[in-house]
């Protein structure tokens, strides 16, 4: 199984679970438990939520996947930029424990920078990491220039949208985090499923008697420090997606993955959803 090391040098699994559009339908819950719960069995057990997504409905969905097997988990959420001060982040933070039914989170990301300057973000993260609180901290949707403000903060991981037909980060940013050894997380994995069409990803999935979904996960985890977090709220598809780990891409699939979205050669602003 790929794996990443954590900066606090804990071992991660390269593919995880994202929990983005889980928990607003009260309907769709046992199928979402169910899927995160398959996951976790076929060994993704990195989980990614955050108190933005159903305004904590997620935190709850990803509490009850996780019931009995916290310890099996590495459990990442984050906080709204709007809280990520040093009076409401404690208070952000124990909301969501609460929710997860948990008393400490692997990592807590600041979702995308907002008003509070990042240093005090920081600063706040760093407080709750020396009382227990939360294992380590992040960010997410930092293009270099911020990034880089945090360089020796302490600051564990960039979370960012990439995958085949978003390949900005590969320009400076993964090179940067690469440099620190700092994973990057790579967001929306699967383009939210619109990659999946792709003709080029379905015939360098028909040579391995793979899926599109895969390639575009082995795509994503082929290179060393990326963690990539796929959602769904199918158990098949969680173990569709697991399987992924297995596929290994030839020089000749990345060089037509490579031809049909071409790498970066300039740098462009960071994308996110
Ligand atoms: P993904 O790229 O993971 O795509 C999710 C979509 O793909 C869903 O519609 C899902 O449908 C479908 N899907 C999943 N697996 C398969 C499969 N094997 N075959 C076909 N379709 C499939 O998009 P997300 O935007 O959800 O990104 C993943 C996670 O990243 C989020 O859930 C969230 O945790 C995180 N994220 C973070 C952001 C940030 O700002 N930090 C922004 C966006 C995402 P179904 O559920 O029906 O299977």
């Amino acid at each position: 199984m790929r794996t990443v090391t954590w900066p606090d040098g804990r071992t991660v699994p390269a593919l995880g679970q994202g929990t983005w559009k889980m928990g607003e339908d009260a309907r769709s819950r046992p199928g979402e438990v169910a899927a995160l719960r398959a996951g976790l069995d076929a060994g993704l057990t990195l989980i990614d939520t955050a108190e933005m997504y159903a305004e904590g409905g997620a935190e709850e969905v990803v509490a009850e996947a996780m019931a009995g097997r916290r310890n099996e988990v590495f459990l990442i959420s984050k906080v709204y930029p709007q809280n990520a001060s040093a009076s409401q982040l404690p208070l952000a933070l124990a909301r969501s424990l609460k929710r997860l039914k948990t008393d400490v989170l692997d990592c807590y990301l600041l979702h995308w920078k907002g008003s509070v300057p990042l240093m005090d973000t920081a600063l706040a993260m760093e407080r709750m990491r020396q009382a227990g609180h939360i294992r380590s901290w992040g960010v997410s949707n930092l293009d270099l220039d911020d990034i880089s403000a945090l360089d020796g903060t302490g600051c564990a991981t960039n979370q960012v949208l990439l995958h085949l037909a978003e390949r900005g980060p590969e320009f400076d940013l993964l090179p940067w985090m690469a440099a620190r050894d700092m994973p990057l997380m790579a967001y929306s994995p699967l383009g939210q499923g619109a990659l999946l069409r792709h003709p080029t990803l379905r015939a360098v999935a028909m040579r391995h008697g793979a899926t599109p979904a895969q390639v575009a996960l082995a795509w994503c985890i082929a290179r060393p420090g990326i963690v990539a977090i796929p959602k769904t709220a199918s158990a098949e598809r969680a173990r569709e997606n697991a399987g992924a780990r297995a596929l290994v891409l030839t020089a000749e699939d990345q060089a037509e993955t490579d031809a049909a979205f071409p790498p970066p050669s300039r740098k462009r602003p960071l994308a996110m959803l």
